[in-house]
């Protein structure tokens, strides 16, 4: 009797703390947030020693949703991608069970990073014959895992989770979805104008040079009238390309409409900027547009570069004057004569 009493209330405390954690989960729809309340919140609520979450990507998926640089520092924190086959997966291979018990560092050591574990549980996150990843809990304790130690709350919790991750990938998607430009897969208007908000209250914030280009294909109209629209389409594909090779991973590239595309440049001065954009400009005039295996064609573009203001002006005035400046700056270069850079 005594001992039922004190499954039960054992039953009802894990009942309580994992529940808790679900509700946590349920508070965002952020990946990275995800990952981090299950190996940070997780590891602590529950008391483990080290806790790992391996999820499967191998169309790269996963990455792409954190970034490089968010990747490494979750893998940091017990985060791996795979992006293939794995020596865990064996593990999981047959039937997708729980794996509750001892620490065997000949088998175990590749599950985790500490070495003097005891006992660990080892969590296929799977449905319907799937695999997804696994959750890798680990503890000092000998008695923490055992073997035929219920698993009903990990299970539970591993499928829960799951439904949390797919969603947060669903949701990001859907998001990129509505940033991307369909033809370039560049990103779009909507996209550029939110990271111009950002860039010019950052500059301003912290007194940083700002700079925008402004793209605009060269005598655009006569690849439509020579080569057809698809013959156009297929320009503004590697014209985009090509320019977007020329940026660095900070600066933000968009496609700002028809044949022209606009990019900016933290901490970027109007001369270093001056310098990239006339890059770009010698890039693509030397470039040889393929249109099919028979037929390329020549192609310039002009370009206008300006600087944003960091004295004594208003973040929405800011934004309007950057862009207008640079537009002002393409229309000159446009009027020079094509195929150069002008500065505001
Ligand atoms: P300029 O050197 O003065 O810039 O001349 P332009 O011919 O490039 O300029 P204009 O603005 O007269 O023409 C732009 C053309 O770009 C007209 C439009 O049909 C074409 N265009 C806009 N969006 C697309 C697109 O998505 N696909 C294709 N194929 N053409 C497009
Ligand atoms: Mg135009
Ligand atoms: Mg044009």
């Amino acid at each position: 009797m005594e001992h039922l009493l004190a499954v039960a209330r054992n039953n009802e405390l894990k009942l309580k703390r994992f529940g808790e954690l679900e509700r946590l989960l349920m508070t965002t729809r952020v990946f990275s947030q995800l990952v981090m309340i299950m190996l940070v919140d997780f590891r602590r609520y529950f008391d483990l020693d080290e806790v790992n979450l391996v999820l499967l990507d191998a169309s790269g998926d996963w990455l792409n949703a954190l970034g490089v640089v968010q990747a490494a520092d979750l893998a940091a924190l017990g985060l791996t991608l795979v992006d293939g086959e794995h020596t865990w997966y064996q593990r999981y291979a047959e039937d997708f069970r729980p794996y509750l018990g001892k620490y065997d560092a000949d088998i175990h050591a590749d599950c985790f990073t500490k070495t003097s574990l005891a006992s660990i549980a080892l969590i296929p996150l799977a449905r319907q014959g799937n695999l997804y990843g696994g959750l890798h809990l680990a503890s000092r304790d000998p008695d923490r895992f055992q073997a035929g130690d219920g698993t009903y709350f990990l299970e539970r919790l591993a499928s829960f989770l799951l439904m949390c991750l797919e969603n947060s990938q669903y949701f990001d998607k859907l998001e990129r979805f509505g940033l991307t430009d369909a033809l370039t897969q560049v990103n779009n208007r909507r996209y550029f104008d939110a990271r111009l908000k950002e860039a010019v209250s950052h500059a301003l914030r912290h007194q940083q040079p700002l700079a925008a280009m402004m793209f605009d294909l060269d005598h655009f109209k006569q690849v439509n009238d020579q080569h057809g629209h698809q013959g156009g389409d297929s320009v503004l594909q590697q014209a985009a390309k090509l320019i977007q090779d020329c940026l660095r991973a900070s600066d933000s590239f968009a496609r700002y409409g028809g044949e022209e595309f606009v990019a900016l440049l933290p901490a970027t001065d109007t001369a270093a900027s001056v310098e990239i954009a006339e890059r770009i400009r010698s890039r693509i005039a030397e470039h040889d547009f393929i249109l099919s295996s028979t037929v390329t064609l020549k192609l310039t573009v002009s370009i206008g570069v300006a600087e944003t203001e960091l004295d004594g002006i208003d973040e929405l005035a800011a934004e309007q004057n950057l862009v207008h400046e640079a537009d002002a700056a393409l229309y000159r270069a446009k009027q020079q004569g094509r195929n150069c850079v002008v500065a505001a």
